[in-house]
């Protein structure tokens, strides 16, 4: 196969226009063609007036070689890479011990598929409940304002991503094509085949808690075993003589130990009383950057307008996404994240008492608003406002005291806090909603936002939001809403590992995912899942 890159075709091109274009660019007649397929899609929207699909093709020729030596010096005309998936190691047919997944997220989810498939029969651990139930307790914080603190949009079967815009695209480095290999394997669980060609995919939170159901049933027919409602609250460590540390097992809550010398640690960004308990165990972990910020919500249609112009709602383009930065006088920057077009706002607290947003959508992404977190980014010298004992935990004490601050500022019944932009760009507490309805569940309660986030915080996203306007024009507009806060960007510590996925000080354990720093999303968290897996079956095989 012949992988052909940047044919540009206008958005509304006719049916054969790109069998034409593949012609033209390979020197084509009328036979010599017998076949190409659509590898990815994109689409080039700088000039909105002229919104062009940019298509990578695999192509199929009579006579490949000399093709390629014809385009020879043409970086656009390449032999197709091979991009699938081949496994490192099989499981020995007398396995012993199995390994052990903690966390059913992204992460664990494909960790837990590949040992599987590899034929380690993992057992997984996830501290929630199996998605269904868990849709019910976390719609009960929706609707009903009550939290459950073990399965919520946090924790439970599917992770954090559960209840997303399940958005699949990253900026990974993966030269050996693993974001292919989830792609695929969400495919098989039911996810729509356009994923693997369009160049952003996103498959919305109805399918995927289908496609998480589908999944678990895969990995339980290769022999793989998922318990619910089991949290790990503790490690068990040997050390010897010299002081080096092998992780021999974990305690669940209920004191029953599971042992195995290979444990992947997939526990999310969430999961702030496993990483006191890490701490207290001794494993090496330190603090990292994150950011800190606010939801906020515009109509659909002014996105939509801003990006494309008279194309807006093709139905190619889908509802417009935007990616904003603004760096900022006070040396600050300020950006926009995981926006969620045709989206609506979501409580995404795991702690009682606390009020935390994100953003969710359907497939469809038609909802009327579109949404996206404006953050802040801070660094560890920022959370000694809140915890200065020198502790790699500090910006957890960091986060809670904004989201403690945020249900205060909500009126104390999960509401999130809100202000209209031109009034907190003013300075001026809201009092009524305009034109922009607020999407949020329970409710949205306008104040004042000034005191949700430091003052560094607050200054630098009063001076990004006009300078936003600049790059879409209505992003500054009066009515649109601000919803506080977000403090779940990423995870506020970093549990290090070493070129082995073993943590820096405690053989066994392999810390993954988000949670530990080593991912920022469905996608990488997924491809982070794949990377252990493969590293714990060569251990497991190498250790015999
Ligand atoms: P998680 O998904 O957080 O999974 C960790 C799992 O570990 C949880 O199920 C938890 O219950 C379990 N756990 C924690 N502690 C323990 C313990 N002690 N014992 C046992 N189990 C434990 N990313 C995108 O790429 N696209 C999006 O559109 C998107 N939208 C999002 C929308 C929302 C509302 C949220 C909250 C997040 C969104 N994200 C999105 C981020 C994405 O969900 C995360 O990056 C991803 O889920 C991280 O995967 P993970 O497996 O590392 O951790």
């Amino acid at each position: 196969m012949i992988r052909l890159t940047d044919i540009k075709l206008p958005l509304d091109h006719a049916e054969g226009a790109l069998e034409a274009a593949i012609r033209a660019k390979l020197g084509l007649g009328k036979d010599g063609l017998r076949s190409f397929t659509v590898f990815r899609r994109g689409y080039d929207a700088r000039k909105r007036g002229a919104i062009a699909l940019i298509y990578t093709l695999d192509v199929e020729v009579a006579d490949e070689a000399a093709m390629l030596g014809r385009h020879a010096d043409d970086k656009h005309v390449q032999p197709t890479p091979d991009t699938s998936y081949h496994f490192v190691a099989q499981a020995p047919e007398d396995l012993g011990q199995r390994p052990i997944v903690i966390g059913f997220g992204p992460c664990g989810l494909f960790a837990g598929l590949l040992l599987a498939q590899m034929g380690y029969r993992p057992i997984i651990l996830d501290r929630g409940k199996a998605v269904r139930e868990r849709t019910v307790d976390t719609w009960g914080l929706w609707r009903k304002r009550k939290l459950e603190p073990e399965s919520n949009v946090q924790f439970g079967e599917g992770g954090a991503g559960t209840f997303s815009d399940g958005k699949l695209h990253s900026q990974i480095s993966d030269p050996h094509h693993h974001g292919r290999k989830v792609l695929t394997e969400f495919v098989k669980a039911g996810a729509p085949e356009e994923i693997l060609y369009v160049s952003k995919p996103h498959i919305g939170t109805f399918r995927l808690v289908t496609m998480v159901e589908n999944m678990r049933e895969t990995i339980q027919s290769l022999g793989g075993e998922i318990r619910f409602s089991q949290r790990v609250d503790d490690l068990l460590v040997d050390t010897d003589a010299d002081g080096k540390r092998q992780l021999r097992g974990v305690v669940l809550n209920d004191g029953e130990q599971l042992l195995s010398d290979h444990v992947v640690l997939a526990v999310g960004h969430s999961a702030r009383d496993t990483f006191f308990m890490l701490h207290d165990r001794g494993v090496y972990l330190e603090a990292k950057p994150f950011s800190i910020g606010f939801r906020v919500e515009h109509p659909q249609s002014i996105i939509d307008q801003a990006r494309f112009g008279s194309q807006a709602g093709h139905p190619i383009l889908g509802a417009a996404d935007y990616k904003l930065v603004h760096h900022c006088k006070n040396g600050r920057s300020v950006y926009s994240f995981c926006m969620c077009p045709g989206g609506t706002v979501v409580a995404a607290a795991s702690e009682p008492e606390r009020v935390v947003t994100n953003g969710m959508s359907q497939y469809s992404r038609n909802e009327r608003n579109a949404n996206a977190a404006i953050v802040v980014g801070i660094e560890p010298k920022d959370y000694a406002a809140f915890d200065d004992s020198g502790s790699p935990l500090a910006g957890i004490a960091l986060q809670r005291a904004l989201e403690s601050r945020a249900y205060e500022l909500g009126g104390r019944d999960y509401s999130a806090p809100g202000q209209l932009v031109g009034d907190f760009i003013k300075g001026k507490p809201s009092a009524e909603f305009g034109q922009v309805q607020p999407s949020y569940k329970p409710g949205v309660h306008l104040t004042d936002l000034a005191p949700a986030l430091p003052d560094y915080a607050i200054e630098a996203i009063r001076e990004a939001l006009p300078a936003f306007d600049r790059q879409i024009k209505g992003f500054g507009m009066h009515d649109a809403i601000l919803t506080g806060v977000e403090t779940r960007t990423s995870s506020p510590v970093r549990i290090r590992r070493g070129e082995d996925y073993q943590s820096l000080n405690t053989r066994g354990l392999y810390p993954a995912g988000e949670g530990a720093g080593y991912a920022g999303g469905i996608l990488s968290a997924a491809v982070d899942g794949i990377r252990v897996a493969e590293a714990v079956a060569k251990d497991i095989n190498a250790s015999r």
